[in-house]
């Protein structure tokens, strides 16, 4: 197999380094090192003594230094997009809502982080002697290891939330894509923010876990079980975010026209790589054949190749990696194998340079096929013809991910039904891939082997790289508490008296 990020032993001085290819046209674009776990280790003791005064500013102060961060990425858009495009072969259109988001991020955290993390009062039902409320203080040192398929939000969405809530963060971006995250690093260092960024490959990445309090991990299944394991081992918190296998529900009163253009775009947004992609189809028999017919027009008029500069002329680019072609292919072939019928696409794209693969249709599909089954992470939309919504919720809840669904009705009751029925962290009735992520107000994560649960977005997104502390304060003051020793029988008299008077027959 031919790995686009590849360990080359460097002559002379230089420690091992690691290549980057634009996945359009599969040419080198940079060369870095691989950060050995005593660098990662430096890096770590760095970030720990400038975290302490991190902590020690205000909200305030920390939101202008978030604020510049955003200021420096949005002055310099065009480099940015320009470096996320050339290592991951997006199209502009979509490099640029990745800023979108962060911006909107930083707004989000910046301005409500004093808030989120202001002391919680809490009313005790029991101790009334006591006053008592829980405060959010920072784990200390984050480690934030990101994947490939969206360079800026996968690597910066922690980044920003970790250090908003006071933490200094070390980043290990994806191997395949480490640029946009070093361009971003150059304006984190001019803004102040306590952030250093290590490259290299899984080694790197473990010793990042080595080195920090807390890990935040987005990526495969299987990288993250070693990453959970890794972390169980030194008893360290590991926030995860892994794959996912998003079923639509198609019901058969659904408005055509949006669930069509709506199907393409949530299947096939980044070349079908998002983690919340839709791979799964269940659609009402009674429009299944119009809806596939729709969906063969639309897939038609998509424009996939190397976009002219400034013309926003193609919807799709390639796989990121070589790894990531050759997994769509096998699905597909084993798919056709077991009987599915490729009704668009099918194949990759020997004409153009880089890493293309067609965007793709399958009909009868089975839940035995790979492409049912294993995450897929391109543009493949396999289609299943369902009796009626029962049997849809029952086959789309057969999986072993549950990250993001949604369930396409203009019976927005019935949809919501459905909706608390589906297995996944969550669900968008009429809507799908961007809607969930985007509202960053609720909770976003995933359930089975998708994740630890719901951890993105909200007061809890940020809370999520603090420890709780609860501190109780004693009111009154007395000389002495009537548990406190000695034990005689008027002590044990109190204590039954008061079993008695909350918890007496009958008392709830
Ligand atoms: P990956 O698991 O191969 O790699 C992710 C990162 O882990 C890389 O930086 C890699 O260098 C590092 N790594 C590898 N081995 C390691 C180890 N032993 N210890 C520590 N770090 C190690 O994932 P990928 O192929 O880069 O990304 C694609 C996957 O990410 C897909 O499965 C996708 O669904 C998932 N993803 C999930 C979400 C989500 O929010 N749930 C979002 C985006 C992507």
């Amino acid at each position: 197999m031919l790995s686009e990020a590849i360990r080359t032993e460097s002559q002379g001085q230089r420690g091992p380094t690691f290549e980057v290819f634009n996945p359009a046209n599969r040419q080198k674009i940079a060369e870095l090192p691989i950060h050995s776990p005593q660098e990662v280790q430096e890096a770590a003791t760095r970030l720990r003594l400038v975290q302490k005064e991190w902590a020690s500013l205000s909200f305030k102060e920390r939101a202008n230094r978030l604020y510049k961060l955003r200021r420096l990425m949005l002055d310099n858009r065009e480099k940015v997009i320009d470096v996320l495009v050339s290592e991951n072969g997006k199209p502009r259109v979509e490099a640029a809502g990745e800023i979108l988001y962060i911006a909107d991020l930083i707004g989000y955290y910046a301005k409500n982080a004093s808030k989120f993390l202001a002391d919680q009062k809490v009313s005790l039902h029991l101790l009334k002697t006591k006053r008592a409320y829980v405060a959010f203080h920072p784990v200390g040192l984050v480690g934030v290891i990101s994947p490939w398929n969206y360079p800026l939000i996968l690597s910066f969405d922690d980044v920003i939330t970790a250090m908003a809530a006071g933490n200094a963060v070390l980043l290990k971006p994806s191997e395949f894509t480490p640029l946009t995250a070093l361009k971003m690093g150059e304006f984190a260092s001019q803004a102040g923010l306590p952030l250093e960024l290590v490259t290299g490959l899984g080694q790197t990445g473990s010793a990042v876990i080595d080195a920090v309090d807390l890990i935040a991990f987005t990526g495969s299944v299987s990288t993250g079980r070693k990453v959970a394991e890794h972390a169980g081992r030194l008893l360290k918190p590991a926030l995860l975010e892994l794959g996912g296998k998003d079923p639509m529900i198609v019901l058969k009163d659904a408005d055509l026209d949006r669930v069509t253009d709506g199907a393409l775009y949530a299947g096939l947004f980044n070349a079908g790589q998002t983690c919340i992609s839709v791979e799964r189809f269940y659609v009402e028999e009674p429009i299944y054949n119009e809806f596939v017919a729709r969906l063969q027009t639309g897939i038609a008029k998509l424009r996939q190749g190397i976009e002219t500069a400034g013309e926003a002329n193609i919807e799709l680019g390639p796989m990121t990696t070589p790894r990531q072609l050759e997994i769509v292919e096998q699905q597909v072939e084993d798919a056709r194998a077991k009987g599915a019928k490729v009704v668009a696409g099918g194949k990759r794209r020997d004409d153009l340079p880089g890493l293309f693969y067609e965007p793709t249709i399958l009909t009868d599909v089975t839940d035995d096929m790979l492409v049912m089954q294993e995450e897929t992470f391109g543009p493949i939309l396999p289609i299943i013809k369902v009796k009626d919504a029962e049997e849809a919720v029952r086959r789309a809840n057969q999986s072993r991910f549950g990250l993001s669904s949604s369930v396409w009705t203009k019976d927005t009751s019935k949809g919501e039904v459905l909706a608390r029925k589906i297995e996944a962290g969550s669900t968008v009735v009429n809507d799908a891939l961007l809607a969930p992520p985007l509202a960053m107000e609720v909770p976003f994560g995933g359930i089975k082997d998708s994740g630890l649960g719901a951890r993105h977005g909200g007061p809890d997104g940020l809370r999520a790289f603090c420890r709780k502390h609860s501190i109780l304060v004693d009111r009154f003051q007395l000389k002495h508490e009537i548990v406190w020793y000695p034990y005689n029988k008027q002590v044990a008299r109190g204590v039954n008296f008061v079993i008695d008077l909350l918890f007496k027959r009958g008392g709830k």
